[in-house]
């Protein structure tokens, strides 16, 4: 058994005795996916690293707040692509108009979806705001993987792989956006989810998924520094449509999705983060993961002590007698 089979089983047993029985009860409200995306994304990633195409700069995504109508077909298009499980598109469009409305409360992302769309207000007026995995410069995800199950990519999108995760979910603590989701359908097969910044499509020369399908031309693709451009020039030829703030350029070291807002971010339920990647902060953080596996290994090395002990003694024992 090797150190990630050992781990594997470890948390395993531990996830099991944690959660108890009642959570991992296979209901309607959890979902089995299989993470078909996040696999062939990771898959594809390892084939194409073998070619080593990359492209010049990494891609990003600028998001225009104030032309959302949160009409969530982006919501469908990415449970679509994905194949996670989804709805007709109607149900999706008629949100809005139905009560109780799916706007009542705000959703984060989870194992069967991907990309949510929350509903704030900037007095009576309604504000849209699409959330994501952010695809972070330097990302917390990355960083707090003690199995490398995370990877940067030139292409800007942060990928995972559900064959490398052993199931700790530390990734779920670091990300300050609150973007890895687990997968409670089956604890023994442990599974984080999210965003993958439709990397099969990105790679072929397509936009992502949820960036196609929006009508309201919310979304533009393309090169990072491209998309600053675009979003500083937006802002400064509209000075009395936006606020003065491109989120994402600088917040935790940098993103590649970015967004242009009329509303201040904090009212919109974005974290307020300095320039200072998250890595850096959990340094600290993932020494403490180190010395947690020792803490966690030791019952286990006392506890196979004290067999040989009594084991040595009986048969000292016996000798004697
Ligand atoms: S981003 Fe586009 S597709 Fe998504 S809810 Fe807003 S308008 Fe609709
Ligand atoms: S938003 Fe969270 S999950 Fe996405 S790359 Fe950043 S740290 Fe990782």
């Amino acid at each position: 058994m090797d150190r990630r089979d050992f781990l594997k089983t470890a948390l395993k047993i531990t996830g099991l005795t944690l959660i108890g029985k009642n959570a991992i009860a296979k209901d309607s409200s959890v979902y089995s996916t299989g993470n078909l995306a996040n696999r062939k994304n990771w898959e594809k990633y390892e084939s194409i690293k073998k070619e080593e195409i990359s492209p010049k700069e990494p891609y990003a995504v600028l998001v225009d707040l104030t032309k959302c109508i949160g009409c969530r077909r982006c919501e469908w298009a990415c449970n679509e692509w994905n194949k996670n499980p989804n709805r007709p598109l109607k149900e999706f469009e008629e949100s809005k108009d139905r009560k109780p409305s799916v706007f009542d409360r705000i959703r984060r992302t989870h194992a069967g979806q991907f990309t949510v769309v929350n509903r704030f207000y900037d007095g009576q007026k309604p504000v849209y705001v699409k959330k994501q995995c952010m695809h972070c410069a330097e990302p917390a995800c990355e960083a707090s993987c003690f199995v490398a199950a995370f990877k940067k990519t030139p292409h800007g999108a942060v990928l995972y792989s559900p064959s490398l995760c052993v199931g700790c979910r530390y990734c779920m603590i670091a990300c300050p956006f609150d973007i890895p989701a687990y997968e409670y359908y089956d604890p023994i097969t442990p599974q984080i989810t999210k965003c993958t910044m439709c990397f099969d499509r990105i790679t072929e020369g397509k936009v992502p998924a949820c960036v196609e399908i929006c009508s309201a031309d919310v979304m533009k693709f393309g090169p990072r520094s491209e998309m600053l451009k675009l979003a500083h020039e937006t802002i400064n030829n509209n000075p009395e449509r936006y606020i003065k703030h491109v989120y994402g350029e600088h917040e935790a070291g940098g993103t590649n999705w970015l967004y242009i807002s009329g509303v201040p971010f904090e009212k919109l339920g974005f974290p307020k983060l300095d320039k200072t990647p998250i890595p850096e902060y959990s340094k600290n953080f993932l020494f403490t993961v180190k010395v947690l596996e020792i803490v966690a290994a030791a019952p286990l090395v006392w506890g196979a002590y004290y067999m040989i002990s009594r084991n040595k003694k009986k048969k000292d024992e016996s000798h004697e007698k």
